[in-house]
């Protein structure tokens, strides 16, 4: 065991609180990732005031990037000094899901509450998503790393952690995007921005972005929309169709947690068109819709978790576009913050103007 700081949470919708915590050594199969950076979602933010209960005490944070400085047996080649991005997707590599190609669904639970962590006191901490990096340190699977470029920056590296894999892959891998297909994107925020950004790169004809702002919509342009649709519009359905030449989307990509989002959604949609719930409402809420008018044009509802990424396949795909200059990454982060001040950027994050807040750890 060895003590480190991180930001625990031990009550829901309080601050939380910088201390230090044990992190236990990497067993097999595991490595230690000392942190350079890890960007704050909205989905820590939902944990954190309680939206989807779980333990407590507990450490959030699921979006980093640092370097390996401690291996497990059985890591599969990584070796320390790695520079490599941490991700929650805790794959077995084994059961049928991973088996079949879908490691973001994967079968084999992990108990996170008997994870690496534990309190000063040697009592249960849980990592959260597996991952638990509001820390100094994390101890992971080695198959929820991927090693990066070693010059790449930990900070824009992080972002590929989560929000960019989960808004790039639910338009290519979870909508199966082709060239010349109409999108509508609800969400410009962290997450949709990256939706908006991988329609473009699947090669969407038209891509169009609905939020509460003309702000966010100015900002969805920069990322690739071609219209703009003001949430608040009476019917914003119609406004999006006639962005379309008077027809549906191919495809809808909900990437907010907000139940209005879903219960329109459909309505955007074409004949033949794919509503693709990727936002993470809060446990409980409950959306409606007709059945019969998708029964009737032949329109789908599915979920995406993650992106239906595979993590060692997608991640050095848009490592490769980001230097290529056809993923921006670098636009994404609205701030950097000290883990000190890990609660102004979290309130930061709230008002829903930043696109993505992000703690770089001083290690000096
Ligand atoms: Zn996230
Ligand atoms: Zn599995």
């Amino acid at each position: 065991m060895q003590t480190i700081k991180a930001a625990v949470c031990h009550a829901f919708n309080e601050p939380l609180v910088i201390e230090d915590v044990q992190l236990a050594p990497p067993a097999a199969g595991e490595v230690e990732v000392t942190l350079d950076a890890v960007a704050i979602c909205h989905s820590d933010i939902s944990y954190a005031s309680g939206a989807w209960g779980g333990f407590l005490p507990a450490v959030y944070g699921h979006e980093a990037a640092g370097i390996v400085t401690a291996v497990g047996s059985s890591t599969d080649g990584f070796k320390v000094g790695d520079a490599v991005v941490v991700t929650l997707i805790r794959a077995c590599g084994s059961c049928p899901s991973c088996a079949g190609g879908q490691p973001t669904i994967c079968e084999t639970p992990y108990d996170t509450v008997k994870g690496p962590l534990k309190t000063s006191k040697g009592e249960p901490l849980e990592q959260a998503m597996a991952c638990g990096a509001f820390a100094e340190k994390v101890v992971v699977s080695h198959r929820q790393i991927v090693k990066i470029p070693e010059n790449m920056p930990k900070d824009v590296a992080s972002l590929l952690s989560c929000g960019v894999i989960t808004g790039v892959g639910a338009a290519v891998n979870a909508a199966g995007l082709r060239a010349g297909q109409d999108v509508v994107v609800i969400g410009a925020g962290g997450v949709g921005l990256n939706a908006i950004q991988g329609a473009r790169i699947a090669g969407a004809r038209r891509i169009v972005a609905v939020d509460m702002t003309e702000e966010k919509l100015a900002i969805a342009k920069e990322f690739g929309a071609t219209h703009g649709v003001l949430a608040t519009s009476k019917a914003p359905w119609k406004v999006a169709y006639k962005a379309l030449g008077g027809r549906g989307a191919d495809a809808v990509l909900i990437t907010v947690g907000a139940i209005p989002a879903y219960d329109q959604a459909v309505r955007y949609l074409g004949r033949g068109g794919k509503a693709v719930m990727i936002g993470m409402p809060h446990s409980g809420d409950t959306a409606s819709y007709e059945p019969v008018i998708l029964a009737a044009l032949g329109q789908g509802l599915i979920g995406s978790k993650m992106g239906d990424v595979v993590i060692q396949r997608d991640i050095p795909w848009m490592i490769d576009l980001y230097e290529q200059g056809r993923l921006k990454l670098d636009e994404l982060i609205s701030g950097r913050w000290s883990l000190a001040q890990i609660n102004e950027a979290i309130a930061d994050t709230k008002t829903g103007s930043a696109k993505r807040n992000v703690i770089v750890f001083d290690r000096g």
